[in-house]
């Protein structure tokens, strides 16, 4: 591609639970490491609870910045992130979608629930009808999204969705390999 951009700010999407599994909160906590390491900003729903919190206690330890984009409604102080380095307040869960998907140059699902399947699926959507050109990526911890995965791979081959949009998103199970295989896709 002949873009020239560089990528400094990941949208992740996450459960706003931390799971049954210790490893779910563990792996993000360890990606959000990964991040600051790497440099990188984190685009998120800038809640304190689940995964999301987990990452973002992650990167704001490793000093990098943590942006919340937090609709009306959502807002309750005790689900806020005390440490958010910008809080974007928005009227609505679609033009929340509408600014995480703005202000990141990639996006990244950890394990997570409704929310975060249909924030990743829009993602998803919007590069199958290019309304944007950014990587996208599954954190899969303990083979967590392995059926979604498979069901991906069923849509292809029963014809409803196309092999090269499914292509477009990367699995992997190592954050640092995710990050990088999202790097060279930036
Ligand atoms: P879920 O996977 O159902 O837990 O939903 C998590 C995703 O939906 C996150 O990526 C958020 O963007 C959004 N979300 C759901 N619940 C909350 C919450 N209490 N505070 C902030 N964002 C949330």
């Amino acid at each position: 591609m002949s873009r020239e951009r560089r990528l400094t700010t990941v949208t992740v999407f996450c459960g706003s639970r931390d799971g049954v599994r210790a490893s779910y909160r563990a792996a993000a906590a360890a990606f959000g490491a990964a991040m600051a390491r790497r440099g990188l900003d984190l685009v998120y729903g800038g809640a304190q609870n689940g995964l999301m919190g987990a990452v973002a206690d992650a990167v704001v330890s490793g000093g990098r910045k943590v942006i919340g984009v937090i609709p009306a409604g959502l807002d309750r102080v005790e689900f806020a992130h005390p440490k958010l380095t910008e809080r974007i307040d928005v009227d609505t869960m679609h033009a929340r979608k509408a600014v995480m998907a703005e202000r990141g140059d990639a996006f990244v699902a950890l394990p997570g629930g409704f929310g975060t399947m249909d924030e990743l699926f829009e993602a998803l959507t919007w590069r199958q009808l290019a309304m944007h050109d950014k990587p996208l990526g599954l954190l899969d911890v303990d083979e967590y999204y392995r059926p979604l995965v498979a069901f991906l791979d069923v849509a292809v081959k029963e014809g409803f969705a196309p092999a090269r949009v499914r292509e477009l998103l990367v699995v992997e199970s190592d954050p640092d390999v995710l990050l990088t295989r999202l790097e060279e896709r930036s």
